[in-house]
């Protein structure tokens, strides 16, 4: 195995995918957000409002398919105003359930899932 595929995806290869999914299944509408990957523990993804990014934990570089799941319930959240997305006790609030649902039969996880 080279070295090139052992590291595994660049923030170049995330960024990309991250303009393709914005534009295939969400409008365009977070053209604002920026996305990485970041050294993070205890999370696959965030989605920080204060600064429009979403992080991506610097492990998955070598698991693609992890990273196109984590990126869009990352952007899911991006999609929804913070109040909408979060939930006090659960974390997900129901329109963020409502966005999953919708994604999903989109076909945002076909070859994923
Ligand atoms: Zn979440």
């Amino acid at each position: 195995m080279s070295n090139k595929r052992r590291s595994g995806m660049t923030d170049k290869n995330l960024r990309l995918q991250f303009t393709m999914f914005n534009k295939k299944f969400f409008e365009n509408r977070l053209g604002a957000w920026k996305v990485e990957f970041k050294k993070m523990k205890g999370m696959l993804g965030l989605c920080v409002y204060d600064n429009h990014t979403i992080y991506i934990l610097d492990e998955l570089r070598k698991f693609p398919d992890v990273v196109c799941v984590t990126l869009l319930h990352e952007m899911a959240h991006a999609s929804l105003p913070e109040y909408e997305s979060y939930q006090h006790f659960d974390d997900h609030g129901p329109q963020f359930h409502v966005k999953i649902d919708h994604l999903y039969k989109m076909g945002a996880y076909d070859g994923l899932l």
